[in-house]
């Protein structure tokens, strides 16, 4: 990867990139493991973040993996590293793109575990209540040549198909592919560059394209197209050999198997479109792109299908694209689905009683208890009636979550969350906003920061001048605007007009000055009043001044007279 300075090395770039699998009782393996350097380190998470991480993925269908590295007594390094249990499939069954939706258990779950290795360190792994497996970090290269895939998995091209910021900064995704041949490489540069850029054309998307890096990695097949198990009426459990769902029937392809790197195949847990690859092998091949945060798999075949969970797979069908989008908004943005579809065994949600529910959807029908209820109008009635008036407003619209009553939407029926073909609601995209800036989904772990870290000028903290001292910092706004608000202030009270992202200080005496820079994300897709501080960042300087003289600043004002500034 780039950005790693030459000769670097020792625990700082140098990490474990170790893939595990865990069962449904807990019990974690390791399957493989490798070294890799980082270009943006991650850092050790404090017991409040490894809490919000449980907070966040302690549910029936997901879990979290406690990652903790100890030298004797000491915790030198701690992550929780997010998984899925389950695989799912969503398909429109009418054509207003109305979806329905089929899940899979997964007998193991997958997980990428990127640990720094430090010498005479013990790692960790615990996933709930079962006992953690321990490592001795110094032995683990020579126990990974006994992993399951060690040796096993294939070596492939990774490039770069945006570069917007350093890893450090930024959503790092990246696009991999199956069933693609040797000779197929440059269809999957395309289908790589084709679907990032149709992805990125839709709200919220297209506004903060600028916020992640798309990377790719290809890897080659030794076959074409992904694995079709012919129709049998009979077939049950996970067999790959055929398919009981009568949609294998209509399969022009049914019964064709290709030997591909990541196995790709049609009907698992008996749901034709339910296309799945092996994760723990995705997972093997992307640490030769170790700074990833999130990834697709794009299959080469052209037959409707994919799935979502912690991965996002997809065939090359003309609604591919569609289907990817509406995966994000859950894999990322949190979303719940808003289509009635029944989906018996679903884990309840409460907003009332608990556990909350995802941001889009609530059973709350109070107004004042709507969380999204300052993007309502007062004239709209709340809950609020379906083919009325307020087809075209936000309110909240009673079935959502597979769910006809008791669960409610902000749209009636515009979101791409309910249907394919359809934009996201204002409070989905507001919800991809906001977890841009509060982080969750890989590195940096609390989030995007506005202000570029590393940009500072000079380095936040105590700054000893004896004249005049300019500050910087380099300022990220969405490349789909509006410019990000900048604030300079001196001892808390703003300086107006300093609305640049850099600002003169000249003092004409001693003393001593706090310099403070605001950087808030001026967005409308987010309600100033659901924003919390996720949008703003800030950065302050301690300015000891030594020299003589009355103390005069540029603009007039003077240090004595503190109240004038003050207004
Ligand atoms: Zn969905």
């Amino acid at each position: 990867m780039a950005g790693i300075p030459a000769g670097a090395a020792g625990p700082a770039t140098e990490w474990h990139y170790i893939v595990v699998e865990v069962d449904s009782s807990g019990r974690t393996e390791p399957v493989y493991q490798t070294r890799v350097r980082l270009a943006a380190p991650r850092a050790s998470l404090s017991p409040e973040q490894v809490a919000l991480a449980h907070e966040r993925n302690d549910l029936p269908n997901k879990g979290v993996l406690d990652v903790e590295l100890s030298v004797g007594s000491e915790v030198v390094f701690r992550d929780a590293v997010p998984f899925e249990r389950f695989v799912h499939v969503e398909f429109p069954v009418d054509k207003e793109g109305r979806l329905v939706r089929a899940d899979a258990a997964l007998s193991r779950a997958a997980a990428a575990v990127r640990v720094p290795a430090v010498a005479g360190a013990v790692l960790s792994l615990r996933a709930g209540a079962a006992s953690p497996l321990e490592l001795d970090l110094d032995r683990l290269d020579e126990l990974a040549a006994g992993f399951r895939l060690a040796g096993a998995v294939p070596q492939g091209i990774a490039s770069r198909l945006s570069s917007t910021g350093s890893p450090a900064n930024r959503v790092d995704l990246l696009i991999m592919g199956d069933g693609y041949t040797s000779a197929q490489q440059s269809t999957f540069t395309n289908d790589a560059a084709n679907t990032a850029a149709a992805f990125f054309s839709i709200t919220p998307y297209s506004q903060y394209q600028n916020y992640v890096n798309v990377l790719t990695l290809f890897t080659a097949s030794s076959q074409s197209g992904a694995d079709h198990p012919p129709y049998l009426a009979q077939c049950s459990g996970d067999n790959p050999a055929c398919c009981s769902d009568p949609e294998a029937q209509g399969d022009p392809l049914a019964g064709t198997y290709r030997a591909t790197a990541f196995d790709a195949r049609y009907c698992a847990a008996m749901v034709h479109r339910l296309l799945v690859v092996d994760a723990s092998k995705v997972l093997a091949a992307a640490a030769a792109v170790p700074d990833w945060d999130k990834i697709f798999v794009l299959v080469n075949d052209s037959v409707y299908g994919g799935s979502g969970g912690l991965i996002s797979v997809t065939s090359m069908n003309a609604s591919s694209v569609d289907v990817i989008r509406h995966e994000y908004g859950h894999s990322f943005s949190h979303l719940a689905d808003e289509y009635e579809s029944p989906f018996p065994g679903y884990p309840a949600c409460s907003d009332i009683f608990g556990p909350p529910c995802e941001p889009n959807v609530t059973d709350q029908t109070s107004f004042a208890a709507v969380k999204w209820k300052s993007w309502i109008l007062p004239t709209t009635p709340v809950p609020t009636p379906e083919g009325s008036s307020y087809a075209g407003a936000l309110g909240l619209f009673e079935g959502a979550r597979y769910l006809s009553t008791g669960m409610y939407r902000p749209r009636e029926s515009q979101c791409l969350m309910r249907a394919l073909g359809l934009p996201f609601c204002s409070i989905c995209a507001q919800a991809y906003v906001k977890t841009l800036y509060d982080g969750g989904w890989g590195v940096p772990a609390n989030g995007i920061d506005p202000i570029e870290p590393g940009s500072e000028s000079p380095p936040p903290g105590t700054v000893q001048v004896t004249g005049s001292q300019l500050f910087s910092v380099g300022v990220l706004s969405p490349a789909g605007g509006p410019p990000a608000t900048v604030a300079w202030s001196v001892n808390g009270a703003v300086r107006a007009g300093q609305t640049g992202s850099s600002f003169l200080l000249q003092p004409q005496g001693t003393g001593t000055f706090i310099v403070t820079v605001t950087v808030t994300d001026a967005t409308s897709l987010v309600n100033p009043a659901m924003a919390g501080t996720s949008l703003t960042s800030s950065r302050q300087w301690t300015v000891m001044v030594n020299g003589t003289g009355s103390l005069l600043f540029a603009d007039g004002f003077e240090s004595g007279d503190l109240s004038r500034w003050l207004h």
